[in-house]
Order: C-alpha cells, then sequence, then structure tokens
C-alpha cells in the first residue's frame, strides 16, 4: 500500500478506490487482507461470506487508499440479483478508480457462468469499467498438469479467461487495444515462496504485491475515466425497463388489433345468427347421437 501511495503521488493522484468482484471461493478477500497487509477480511474455504460488501479504508500522508470487498454474484449456477443489487447500493455515489475481477490460475476450464458474471457488471456499472480493469488470477503457486511449462500454463489460462471477459464485456475484436485488461498473478497462501528481500514471489519469480500495486497504478493513469457510481448508472435503462415500457403500447395494439375486430366478428355473428347459440348447440348434439 505504501508503494501503491509513493506511486500515485508522483501522478498527483490522492484517493484511490478499487472494487474487488468475481465469485464465491475464489479469493477475492484473501486478496484483500494481502494487499492491506492484515487480516481485515474474513477468508472461509466454506463459502459462508456475508452477503454485504465491506471497504476497508487507509489514509495516510493526504493520500486515501479504499479497497472494497463483495460476496460473490453467483448462487445455484446463476448470477444472484438482490446479492448485485446489494452491491451497487453499496457503491451508490462512490467512484471505482480499478476494477479487480478475480478467478483461479488452477482452474482449468472457462465457461457461461464467468461470462454472465462478467456481463453483470458490464451491465451494471457500464463497459467502461473494463477500462480500468484487471483479471487477478490467485492460487499461482502451482505446478501446471501436462508437462506444460508454467508461463505457457498462464498464457493459456489467461488468454481462456481473457476471452471470456471480452465477449461478457461486449468488447469487439477491434477494440480490444482500449481495454489492456492485465492479468495479473497472485498467490495468498502463507506458504508462498520468497525471495532474497522477503517478498512473496510467484513461480514465474515476480514479486506479486509490487507488481500488483504497479499495475493499479498503471492503470490508474491509463487515460481513461474513473467510473462514479451515481443513481443515472444504477437505475438507467435497462433491458426489463424498456420492456416495461413497451407494455402498454403492446395493450394499445392488442387492443385495435385483435380485441375490436374479434368482437366486430362476434357482433356481426349475433346479428347475422337467426337461432340463440345455445340451440345450435342442440341440433349439433342431436345429430352426433
Ligand atoms: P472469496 O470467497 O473470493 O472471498 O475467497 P476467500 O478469500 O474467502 O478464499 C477462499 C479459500 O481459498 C480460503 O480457504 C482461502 O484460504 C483460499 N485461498 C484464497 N486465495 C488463495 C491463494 O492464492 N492460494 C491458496 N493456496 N489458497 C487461497
Ligand atoms: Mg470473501
Amino acid at each position: 500500500m505504501l508503494e501503491l501511495l509513493r506511486e500515485l503521488k508522483d501522478k498527483n493522484v490522492n484517493t484511490v478506490t478499487i472494487l474487488v468482484m468475481g465469485k464465491g471461493g475464489v479469493g477475492k478477500s484473501s486478496t484483500v487482507n494481502s494487499i492491506i497487509g492484515e487480516r481485515v477480511m474474513a477468508v472461509s474455504a466454506f463459502q459462508s461470506e456475508g452477503p454485504r460488501p465491506v471497504m476497508v479504508s487507509r489514509s495516510k500522508e493526504g493520500f486515501t487508499f479504499n479497497i472494497i470487498d463483495t460476496p460473490g454474484i453467483v448462487e445455484g449456477g446463476y448470477v444472484n440479483d438482490q446479492a448485485l443489487d446489494l452491491i451497487k447500493k453499496f457503491l451508490l455515489n462512490k467512484t471505482i478508480d480499478v476494477l479487480l475481477y478475480v478467478d483461479r490460475l488452477d482452474a482449468y476450464r472457462v465457461d457461461n457462468l464467468d461470462k454472465q458474471v462478467v456481463r453483470a457488471i458490464t451491465d451494471s456499472f457500464g463497459k467502461e469499467i473494463w477500462r480500468r480493469g484487471l483479471v487477478i488470477l490467485t492460487h499461482a503457486q502451482l505446478s501446471p498438469p501436462d508437462g506444460l511449462n508454467y508461463d505457457d500454463f498462464f498464457s493459456r489460462r489467461s488468454e481462456a479467461l481473457l476471452k471470456v471477459v471480452r465477449g461478457g464485456a461486449r468488447i469487439k475484436n477491434r477494440e480490444i487495444e482500449d481495454y489492456s485488461l492485465p492479468v495479473v498473478l497472485v498467490e495468498n497462501s502463507g506458504r508462498c515462496n520468497k525471495n532474497d528481500f522477503d517478498e512473496k514471489i510467484v513461480p514465474n519469480g515476480t514479486a506479486w504485491i509490487p507488481n500488483l500495486v504497479k499495475t493499479v497504478a498503471d492503470t490508474v493513469s491509463n487515460g481513461s475515466k474513473s467510473i462514479l457510481v451515481d443513481k443515472k448508472l444504477i437505475e438507467g435503462p435497462n433491458p426489463n425497463q424498456r420492456g416495461k415500457l413497451l407494455i402498454p403500447i403492446i395493450l394499445a395494439i392488442q387492443y385495435f388489433f385483435i380485441i375490436k375486430p374479434i368482437q366486430g366478428w362476434i357482433e356481426k355473428d349475433v346479428k347475422n345468427e337467426r337461432k340463440p347459440a345455445w340451440e345450435l348447440q342442440d341440433v349439433d348434439f342431436a345429430e352426433q347421437e
């Protein structure tokens, strides 16, 4: 954190707010603890995280650092809209400088659920939040399967995940350059290897905390705007509300083009009918027998 302070002071930034999101159990809270350097968040191997986001703030020498840990937004294989709404309410009137999208390095596949989570973030805060996005891969201390070397494994996992993130964020091929989406390795385990300076390192030798801090600082100053979460953003026209606007129009169309004509036919029928309808029915029955 002190390193971040130093990096950003040079760039005239005095507040940084980081939003941490991702599925449950991927290591969001652990990563927050690692960054803060204290055990501020409850970490659990069994998804018993609280339903609410938590913000930790630290100030020093006129610089404020905020980091917001959120509960996973997936439940029963789907994005939980209620959990998402809680996060949106919590973030109201806050400004997001950086989004950390967290997943695990040691997950060997990506699926539609990952895309849905990214899509939910995109629909909540706008596509532009991904200009301020970092992909974090936890559990970085691993031996790759299938005899792959570490760098190859890392780049394959990154590419697979980035593809899904870009899809979920609706980033088109020609826009890839505008959304740099750096992928950063993280190892929160106490058994993480260290270098001669007692810094935690990931298997490719990088001291991951300084590397993460540097990537955050670069992202803050990459020329894109921070995301102000205001009422307009989170209540803005979503597909549902647009749908609601259409309801009266659809009802009117139904009335004039379906109900009216049918009423017309019925009236015409009734006029043309000599005998009442029940009498005709009787005749039908009689013939059937
Ligand atoms: P969250 O649900 O995304 O907040 O995930 P947690 O931070 O609560 O972590 C879930 C479990 O994974 C806990 O048992 C953590 O100790 C463990 N964990 C988190 N990050 C790492 C990591 O980088 N390496 C290892 N080995 N375990 C981790
Ligand atoms: Mg958590």
